[in-house]
């Protein structure tokens, strides 16, 4: 999978919105709520950028994207439908359905 080892798909913060807005479901440290973007890289270097169509929690301690319904402490807002995301097997990080690969690790989501 040499592939993913030179590009991919990430996702980067755009603005945060709110600081320390809940806990990351990973490691329990602050997360804070952010809008973010996805960034299409090819040899280290962005060659699409577009916005993600929601808000996402993100943990800076380390660097998770997650939807914050997944948050325990995360205040009551709307309502989504959880199966927007799914589960990467291999690193359990929060990923979105139409993705084949995990962004994060690159292993297959089918
Ligand atoms: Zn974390
Ligand atoms: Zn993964």
């Amino acid at each position: 999978m040499f592939f993913f080892f030179v590009g991919g798909l990430e996702q980067q913060v755009r603005q945060v919105l709110k600081s320390d807005a809940a806990r990351c479901i990973a490691c329990s440290s602050m997360a804070d709520l952010v809008k973010y973007e996805k960034v299409l890289k090819a040899f280290f270097v962005p060659v699409w950028r577009w916005p993600g169509k929601d808000q996402l929690l993100h943990c800076n301690n380390c660097n998770l994207f997650f939807p914050p319904q997944l948050s325990p402490g995360s205040p009551p807002g709307r309502t989504a439908d959880p199966l927007d995301f799914l589960r990467c097997r291999h690193c359990k990080r929060a990923v979105e359905p139409e993705f084949s690969f995990c962004p994060f690790c690159g292993s297959s989501l089918n």
